[in-house]
C-alpha cells in the first residue's frame, strides 16, 4: 500500500535529523494520503525533502514516531535486525543466558514503543536442548507498535528462545495512545516461582503482578554501588534505611556486604512482603527487617524517635511525569532528603535517587544542595551515577537519559 506523506512545517525536521523520533502534532503542516491509525508514514521536510519513515497515531500527541532514517517498511525484517542488533550490543555487558536485562528500550534502540526485558531463572544452569528458563516481560507501548505484536513475538522466537513472553502493559502512558492496560501470557508457560539473580542475590519475582515490568533493572549498579558503601571507612557495617526499597534490590545487597542492619520500607504491602522473602532466600533474615508505611511519615517517626543511620537510600516514584509538575515534584525531593539527611550520622551515606527525566540532574543537583543547607549539612559528592547499560542512553533524545543516583557523604557544615 502506498504511505501516506507527513509533511513538517519549516524547521520541524532539525530535532528529528538531530536524533529525535518524535513528531508531535503542531508540527505537522499537512497529510498527502490517507493514513491509518497506527500505519507507516513518510516524513517529508517542509522543502520536500525525506526524513524518514514512522508509525502514524491520531490520537495521540506524538502524531507518529520515526523508526527509519530511511525509506522502509516495519516488517518482520525490520524487527529481526534491529531487536537482534540491541540484543547483541547487550551481549557485551551482560551474559543473557544467566542474568536478566532490558533487552529493549524503546526508543533509545531505536524501535519507538517497544520495551522487552529478559528474566533468567538464577538457580537453574541452561540445559542443553531445552528452552533457557527465561521469560520476557514486553510493553507494546505505541499503537503502531502495539498491532505489529505478531511480528515482533516470531522474531523474537528466532531470536531468543525462552520459556514464555509475558505482555505487561500497564503503564499509564498507554492511555495517551488509546491503548487498554493489559498483563497476560502471550506465548509459552507461565513463570512460576522464577527467582532471578543480580549481584549475586536471588530475588524472587511476580512477573504477572508485579508493578512495572516486575523488577527495576535500571537501578542494577547502582545497587552494587551503594553496597560498596556497607561497612564505614574502619570496616564496620553501618546501619542501612532504604526508603522506597520495593522487592529490597539496594537494602538485601547492602545487607549481603555487612551493613549490620538494614531497615526497608515502601507503601506497599506486597513489596515489604517480598523484602522479607527475599531475605530470606538469601539467608538475611537475622539483618533485614521491613516496613510497610508511608515513607514521608515514617522517615519523619524515626527522627522524632532519634534513631540514627549510617547509609540511607532514597528512590522514590517519578514525582515530575510533566514540565507542570517540576515545582511540586522540587518540594517532594527536598523534603525528603531533608527528611533522610536528618537521620544520617556525621559521616553518614546518602543514595539519592529520581527516575523523572523532567527533573533534570541540575534541578536534582540543586534541590540536594538545598536540602543539605537546610539540614546543617555539606554533602560531598563521591558518585555522580546514572541508569544501567541495557538502559542506554543516546544523543539527539534526551529522554533517554532520566535516571540520576547520587551518592553523597553528609559532612557537619
Ligand atoms: N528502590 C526500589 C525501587 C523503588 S520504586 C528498587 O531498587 O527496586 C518506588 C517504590 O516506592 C515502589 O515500590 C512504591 O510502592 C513505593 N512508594 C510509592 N509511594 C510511596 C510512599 N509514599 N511511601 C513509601 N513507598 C512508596
Amino acid at each position: 500500500m502506498e504511505r501516506a506523506k507527513l509533511i513538517l512545517k519549516p524547521k520541524e525536521d532539525l530535532r528529528i535529523r538531530g536524533g529525535h523520533p518524535w513528531i508531535y502534532d503542531n508540527e505537522i503542516a499537512r497529510i498527502e494520503g490517507e493514513a491509518a491509525p497506527g500505519a507507516e508514514v513518510d516524513i517529508i521536510d517542509a522543502r520536500g525533502v525525506p526524513v524518514g519513515t514512522a508509525l502514524y497515531n491520531p490520537q495521540s500527541k506524538i502524531r507518529a514516531r520515526l523508526y527509519s532514517r530511511k525509506s522502509r517498511s516495519a516488517d518482520r525484517a525490520f524487527f529481526l535486525e534491529k531487536i537482534g542488533h540491541a540484543i547483541e550490543w547487550r551481549r557485551r555487558f551482560f551474559n543473557l543466558e544467566k542474568e536478566s536485562a532490558r533487552l529493549v528500550f524503546a526508543e533509545a534502540d531505536g524501535i519507538p514503543g517497544l520495551i522487552i526485558d529478559s528474566f533468567a531463572d538464577g538457580r537453574a544452569e541452561p540445559s542443553a536442548g531445552s528452552a533457557p528458563k527465561r521469560w520476557l516481560s514486553v510493553q507494546f507501548l505505541s499503537l503502531g507498535i502495539y498491532q505489529r505484536r505478531e511480528l515482533i513475538l516470531s522474531a523474537l522466537g528466532e531470536l531468543f528462545p525462552c520459556a514464555g513472553v509475558i505482555e505487561k502493559d500497564d503503564a499509564p502512558v498507554l492511555r495517551h495512545e488509546g491503548l487498554e492496560s493489559r498483563v497476560c501470557l502471550l506465548a509459552g508457560e507461565e513463570p512460576h516461582n522464577l527467582v532471578m539473580r543480580e549481584n549475586g542475590l536471588l530475588f524472587g519475582l511476580d512477573l504477572m503482578n508485579g508493578q512495572k515490568t516486575g523488577w527495576f533493572l535500571d537501578q542494577r549498579s547502582n545497587r552494587a554501588a551503594a553496597a560498596r558503601y556497607a561497612r564505614d571507612s574502619e570496616g564496620k557495617g553501618r546501619q542501612v534505611l532504604d526508603a522506597f526499597c520495593n522487592a529490597g534490590g539496594f537494602g538485601l545487597a547492602c545487607a549481603a556486604a555487612g551493613a549490620s542492619s538494614v531497615l526497608a520500607v515502601d507503601s506497599s504491602a506486597e513489596a515489604a512482603a517480598a523484602v522479607s522473602a527475599n531475605a530470606g532466600l538469601n539467608g538475611l533474615d537475622a539483618q533485614v527487617k521491613a516496613v510497610t508505611a508511608n515513607a514521608f511519615d515514617f522517615l519523619r517517626g524515626l527522627e522524632h524517635e532519634h534513631e540514627r543511620f549510617g547509609l540511607i537510600i532514597v528512590d522514590p516514584p517519578a514525582f515530575a511525569k510533566n514540565r507542570a509538575s517540576i515545582e511540586g515534584a522540587h518540594r517532594g525531593y527536598k523534603d525528603l532528603n531533608l527528611r533522610a539527611l536528618k537521620l544520617l550520622e556525621p559521616g553518614g551515606i546518602l543514595v539519592s535517587c529520581s527516575c523523572s527525566f523532567w527533573f533534570g540532574r541540575e534541578r536534582f543537583s540543586s534541590m540536594l544542595s538545598e536540602a543539605a543547607a537546610d539540614s546543617g549539612r555539606r554533602l560531598r559528592m563521591l558518585e555522580d551515577r546514572t541508569q544501567d547499560l541495557d538502559h542506554p542512553i543516546v544523543s539527539g533524545y534526551p529522554e533517554s537519559r532520566y535516571l540520576k543516583c547520587v551518592i553523597a557523604e553528609a559532612e557537619a557544615l
